[in-house]
């Protein structure tokens, strides 16, 4: 029922304290996915800026002149971080889903004004592309095609190209894909959207804001953004590695020439000429403040601090998993997200082992994995009380000690 009196804030905030105490405790590590953590500083940034522009709406650009700057200047920084010309565009959305909405409903007004794409319009991505590439797909009227996945877990591109017909007008690759944590052959795939006339979108939406970084640090991360002449959109999380507030994402386009075809304008009611280049209409102003305040707080520099710390984490944890003999990571995954099974073990029996222990584990359905995750800074101080659990649980696994277990596998 509709509450009929109010209540104090000491009587309400007192319920909220209390209904979180059953949350996951993502400041101690016990969890790779939800929470992006880099230390109470950045996060102090991040909810001041937000605070600042709690009230702003950023569908008022004219209002609020500043919100309308920050966008601006943050899509001109990641422009410039993923190797864009000034001559590209793009907008701050309210997360990865949206941003690859808007690539997506971009490609197909594009595609229709050029004449390209039998109806119904198709995208070809690799298996392992996320979720919201259907999503979007199902709310615009448009396919998707999965092609399978090569041994090493990149979208296999001899089957990419023979999937590519009369009714296609795009292909995607992720840098990474979220499942393994595997690089797509990105500069392969925008070739091969060059060479048909197709758009080709890169998801970076989980690596975006740490593959600079990491390849700063001297990792080997491979090519995966506007150097690449193929590639038409990027996607990438400011609220994944950028460590800004949620609600936060980038849809960035190599050239202004798409700005048409995202625009969504209407003068149908008595109110006005509507004109809007996102999905949402009203447009929150804290988000794209501490994105703006993050990205400002860290720099480059800050951010490579992270990585350093990311990546020895992740080096730490995969190595850990290895050296116990039993398991293996899939794949090369390049980055912070990895997945490992075994051939020797029930590698969900040894999920329930670290669940029983307090991990918040996550499974992978193909292959059957442990998924890891996004892997931030929170996570550093807890690798070897993993690990130690992870011995645990496959000593709990050979003594036969774990008898129900649950295999499902969901994502949300
Ligand atoms: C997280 C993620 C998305 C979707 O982002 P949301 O912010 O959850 O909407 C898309 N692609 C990849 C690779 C991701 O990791």
């Amino acid at each position: 029922m509709f509450p009929e009196h109010g209540t104090s804030p000491d009587d309400l905030f007192e319920t909220m304290r209390q209904a979180k105490a059953g949350d996951v405790d993502w400041k101690r590590g016990r969890l790779g996915l939800f929470v992006h953590y880099a230390g109470d500083d950045v996060l102090d940034v991040a909810k001041r800026a937000h605070q600042l522009f709690f009230s702003e709406n950023a569908l008022g650009q004219s209002a609020f002149p500043s919100l309308a700057r920050f966008e601006q200047e943050v899509v001109a920084w990641a422009l410039d971080l993923f190797h864009g010309s000034p001559e590209g565009t793009g907008n701050i959305t309210s997360g990865g889903t949206e941003s690859i909405f808007l690539a997506l409903k971009t490609a197909r007004d594009w595609a229709s004004a050029s004449g390209k794409g039998r109806a119904p319009a198709r995208f070809v991505v690799p298996e392992s592309a996320h979720p919201a590439f259907d999503k979007a797909a199902h709310y615009l009227g448009l396919e998707i095609v999965r092609v399978p996945l090569s041994d090493d877990f990149t979208g296999d591109l001899t089957a990419m190209e023979a999937a590519i017909g009369e009714h296609t007008i795009g292909l995607a690759a992720s840098a990474p894909a979220f499942p393994h944590g595997v690089f797509d052959a990105v500069a392969e795939t925008a070739a091969l959207a060059g060479k048909y006339g197709l758009w080709c979108h890169v998801d970076a939406c989980v690596g975006g804001f740490l593959s600079p970084f990491a390849a700063d640090i001297g990792r080997s991360i491979p090519p995966f953004d506007f150097d690449l002449p193929g590639v038409t959109s990027l996607s990438a999380d400011l609220h994944k590695y950028g460590f800004t507030a949620k609600g936060a994402s980038l849809i960035l386009f190599r050239t202004s020439d798409y700005r048409q075809f995202q625009q969504f304008s209407s003068d149908a009611w008595p109110r006005g000429a509507y004109s809007s280049p996102t999905f949402a209409g009203t447009r929150p102003g804290g988000p794209i403040a501490a994105a703006w305040a993050v990205i400002r707080y860290l720099g480059r520099d800050g951010y490579r601090r992270l990585a350093h710390t990311i990546m020895d984490t992740t080096e730490a944890l995969k190595a850990g998993v290895e050296a116990t003999d039993l398991l293996q990571v899939w794949g090369k995954p390049q980055l912070s997200v990895f997945a490992y099974g075994s051939s020797a073990v029930d590698i969900f029996s040894v999920a329930q082992g670290l669940t029983d222990r307090g991990w918040m584990v996550s499974r992978l359905s193909r292959p059957p994995g442990i998924h890891m995750g996004m892997l931030t800074p929170a996570h550093a101080p807890y690798v070897d009380e993993y690990l130690s659990d992870l011995r645990g649980a496959l000593e709990d696994v050979r003594l036969g000690k774990i008898t129900t277990v649950d295999r499902t596998a969901t994502y949300g």
